[in-house]
């Protein structure tokens, strides 16, 4: 299993911004040239994802395999079409060029009032079109201080494993998982290790639940100010399989040195 760095760009880019990924490849690059083989080797086992604005995949696309880096979405609908103004089928943006969608993560919770549902079908449309969803679950810092933060993860977790829509329902291998602390995205302050290992062993053991044994090999990422000075240590928390990284996946320099930390 490679270690992923998924970077969400938000609503950042333009279309100038094609240039970002040969930029990218131009600072690991560089420092590839100046280490020892060992570290060239544990970069080859990263697996970078962009999730750029959906109007720049089909840009993005052509740069983006010739430097070996996957595309995810930000964001699709959870209906298949129709009269749904302003909205992103998963067809479409699978065929943008897509393998990754981000589904439920905590800002369109919370300014688009997805819910657990939303998420959960949003999830399974994206499986049926070939893509891989990340479903983003999290608490907020109030229920984090009532103890209630396994409860809110846990249930949106339920939620999406637990629904059957149009007859089909989750395939366990083909999903990831991205616990995102709400208290932690963009503000600085990001968990504490043992904290993320604990939630990352609880939503393992939730997976296998529904799972069984092909649970192993869900991916489980972290995401909140994750940032070249705190990367390593999050990489090592049990149960950790990669990270998701919005600000600090903005300007390629700071990335690649955020990637650079993972070799080291
Ligand atoms: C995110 O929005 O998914 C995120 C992790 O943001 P940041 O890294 O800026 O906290």
């Amino acid at each position: 299993m490679k270690f992923v760095v998924m970077a969400n760009w938000k609503m950042n880019g333009l279309p100038e911004w094609q240039s970002k990924i040969p930029d990218l490849r131009t600072h690991l690059q560089t420092w590839r040239a100046r280490q020892s083989e060992t570290l060239c080797t544990q970069m080859d086992d990263l697996r970078l994802v962009i999730c750029p604005p959906a109007p720049l995949l089909p840009l993005l696309k052509k740069s983006a395999q010739a430097h070996n880096i996957a595309l995810g979405a930000q964001n699709c609908h959870h209906e298949e079409s129709g009269a749904y103004t302003g909205e992103t089928s998963a067809s479409l943006v699978a065929a943008c060029g897509a393998h990754y969608v981000l589904v439920g993560h905590s800002e369109r919770r919370q300014f688009c009032l997805e819910t657990d549902e939303m998420v959960a079908r949003k999830a399974i449309f994206a499986q049926m079109q070939g893509l891989v969803p990340v479903i983003c679950v999290g608490e907020d810092y109030p229920q984090r201080e009532k103890g209630k933060a396994y409860e809110i993860v846990g249930n949106s977790l339920r939620a999406c494993f637990e629904m059957r829509h149009k007859e089909h329902v989750l395939l366990p291998p083909k999903v990831m998982i991205a616990y995102e602390p709400i208290w932690a995205i963009g503000t600085g302050l990001s968990a504490h290790a043992q904290d993320i290992a604990d939630m990352h062993m609880y939503i393992r053991q939730q997976l296998t639940t529904w799972g069984g044994k092909e649970a192993a090999n869900i991916e489980i990422l972290y995401g909140g100010s994750v940032k070249a000075s705190n990367v390593a240590k999050i990489a090592d928390c049990q149960e950790v399989n990669g990270v998701l990284v919005g600000g600090a996946s903005l300007n390629m320099e700071t990335f690649a040195q955020l990637v650079q930390a993972l070799c080291t």
